[in-house]
């Protein structure tokens, strides 16, 4: 680990010295663009959200954003009886504000502005309809930027609730033009920060919000009631208290504003003469069966989180730019089963790598999370054997002298000097204890001899690696959505030939989602020694039908429920994979202590 950070920060010429600008200089013209209008409702809502859209660039369009969408295009009702004018684009350089209207009425011979919403209105101490804050401040913004556009006084703006079907009515007057003024001050005094805001003291604001998924709210006030985050460094007096735990005082509250479900799968194309085109908003996947006739398949964009192709399969331009407009990764596999390449369809976000470099660059950080990863890996492996062997005495037996090894290596974690070599000792009699975990049924050419994989040389190493290959792909592409660097990473080495950050995940599930449904499926004798296998000389690797095996067993395993035994909440393995990048991006962004955190039961 030295040796990569002694060369980035001493080596590499990017100290900036006096001449040079900084960060906020260089940045200038974004910060004086102007404001969208949305953003002042996302600001009046909660600060945080304002940062996350405004600032790092971050959108989560959920259901509820969509069909806000479609209200917007579908239900407002065409109004016959007075002029109006649709979506109307308005801007003006002395507010600094830009938006889109959804309607504009004249009214009793004045124009008036409408804003309409899905959900409910806020209602006064009389019960009397209002506008929530949030929408207030919209319709205020929308209303001074008309009556600069259109050289009239706008006096009122309104905004229609649909799922009450009543109206709320907004003096557009001095005082809620001074409310504007602040709010836009607020939002570029935000803007200027580098640090996120605290998550909303009223959870229930959370449940509603779109970005729920990538801010954990829930989370972040676990690991801070829980003072997870000072294990190892001192808390930070200056950070802002994240609000009261949901229910109530000392009640331990599982989270579930994160999606515990993957909601699209992944399309792995394994055939060499397969081809994927585009048509409209589907793929489309020709390919020959056995009998040589022409089979297609057809998958709507919406339906996959990733397309991989396993070897020498094609894709068109079109499938291509359908997927990266679509946020789908494209990724290449080799048959070998090596990751080869893959698409990104994001510029990155840019105050996430910021701190993501700012806090993989802090030795006391590096070192922190290396050695939570390294007692989560081998504490994990350490479990599998024990479990795995329980009750089994002679089984038990021939793991024994393993276990202590690695019983070792987890005690002398946190106070040894190399985390490295503590894994490297624990892998080294894990790997030699997993053997005597295969069932006596097992044929002797399934059974491995010591572990090899530059290539495997025989089934169960291929197997392994080929397990390990799609863990990567898996864990990248999650890499990339969450917006983090891939090539920045705190625990493995940049010469490696994968990206540091993805092998540093990955160690937390290699035995979660790989070794353990693999060891089962040998147990069960689900592979056929000839016809899952191609053989040549010295090495091993997996035949077509080898291959789409063990990716049916690497799904299956990823839509499996696993509860975290932190935070509580059952989550599939594909999901889990992203809430452990998500808690990663945390350790630097102000909220340390839950990342690493997860075991096998
Ligand atoms: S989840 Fe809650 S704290 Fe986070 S941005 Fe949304 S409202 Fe704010």
């Amino acid at each position: 680990m030295d040796d990569y950070y002694a060369a980035s920060d001493g080596n590499s010429g990017h100290t900036r010295t006096e001449a040079q600008p900084s960060w906020k200089e260089l940045m200038s013209v974004d910060l004086e663009a102007p404001l969208r209008v949305i953003s002042l409702h996302d600001l009046l809502y909660c600060e945080r959200l304002f940062y996350f859209t405004e600032v790092e660039g971050i959108q989560n369009p959920t259901a509820l954003v969509y069909a806000g969408r479609r209200l917007h295009d579908d239900v407002v009702p065409l109004d016959d009886e007075a002029p109006e004018h649709r979506s109307l684009e308005v801007a003006s350089e002395t507010w600094g504000l830009v938006g889109k209207v959804d309607a504009v009425r004249r009214r009793d011979g004045r124009w008036v502005a409408y804003e309409h919403k899905r959900g409910r209105c806020h209602r006064g101490p009389a019960k009397e309809v209002l506008a929530w804050p949030s929408d207030r401040i919209q319709a205020v913004a929308y209303a001074v930027l008309l009556e600069e556009a259109l050289g009239e006084t706008v006096t009122q703006a309104r905004v229609r609730y649909h799922a009450d079907n009543v109206t709320a009515f907004i003096e557009i007057d001095d005082a809620a033009k001074d409310d504007l003024r602040r709010a836009i001050e607020r939002a570029r005094e935000l803007r200027q920060t580098v640090a996120r805001p605290p998550v909303a003291e009223n959870e229930n604001l959370c449940v509603r919000c779109s970005l729920a998924p990538v801010c954990l709210p829930e989370e972040e006030r676990l690991a801070a009631h829980e003072h997870l985050g000072d294990e190892e460094a001192e808390p930070d007096a200056n950070r802002p208290h994240p609000g009261p735990l949901p229910e109530g005082e000392g009640a331990r509250h599982v989270p579930t504003l994160f999606p515990s479900n993957r909601e699209r799968q992944t399309l792995h194309v394994v055939s060499p003469k397969a081809r994927v085109g585009r048509s409209g908003e589907t793929l489309v996947v020709t390919s020959e069966n056995e009998a040589r006739e022409k089979v297609t398949q057809r998958v709507p964009i919406e339906e996959i989180d990733a397309l991989v192709i396993h070897g020498f399969g094609q894709v068109t331009t079109q499938a291509i730019h359908l997927c990266a407009s679509r946020g789908v990764a494209v990724q290449w596999m080799t048959m070998g089963g090596k990751f080869a390449a893959g698409t990104t369809g994001q510029p990155g976000r840019v105050q996430q790598r910021i701190r993501q470099y700012a806090g993989l660059t802090d030795g006391a950080t590096r070192l922190r999370l290396a050695r939570r990863l390294v007692h989560a890996k081998v504490e994990t492996q350490l479990r599998y054997l024990l479990r795995a062997s329980r009750g089994d005495g002679p089984v038990r037996g021939a793991c024994l002298p393993h276990l202590e090894r690695i019983r070792e290596s987890l005690r002398k974690v946190n106070t040894a000097g190399s985390e490295e070599s503590l894994l490297g000792m624990a892998a080294k009699a894990y790997f030699a204890a997993l053997p005597s975990l295969l069932s006596p049924q097992v044929p002797a050419e399934m059974r491995p001899a010591g572990r090899s994989k530059h290539p495997p040389r025989d089934r169960f190493n291929a197997l392994l690696s080929f397990g390990y290959a799609m863990l990567q792909t898996a864990v990248h592409r999650s890499a990339v959505a969450v917006g983090l660097e891939p090539a920045l990473s705190f625990y493995h080495r940049p010469r490696t030939a994968a990206p540091p950050l993805v092998l540093d995940v990955m160690e937390l599930f290699r035995t979660i989602l790989w070794e353990i449904p693999l060891i089962g499926s040998v147990n069960r004798l689900q592979w056929s020694v000839d016809r899952d296998f191609a053989i040549s000389p010295g090495q091993v690797w997996l035949s077509d039908e080898g291959r789409k095996t063990a990716i049916k067993l690497f799904e299956e395993r990823l839509e499996e429920s696993h509860k975290h035994p932190h935070t509580g909440q059952a989550l599939t393995y594909a999901r889990m994979i992203e809430l452990e990048l998500r808690l990663l991006e945390k350790e630097w962004s102000g909220c340390p202590g839950l990342f690493a955190r997860m075991r096998v039961r």
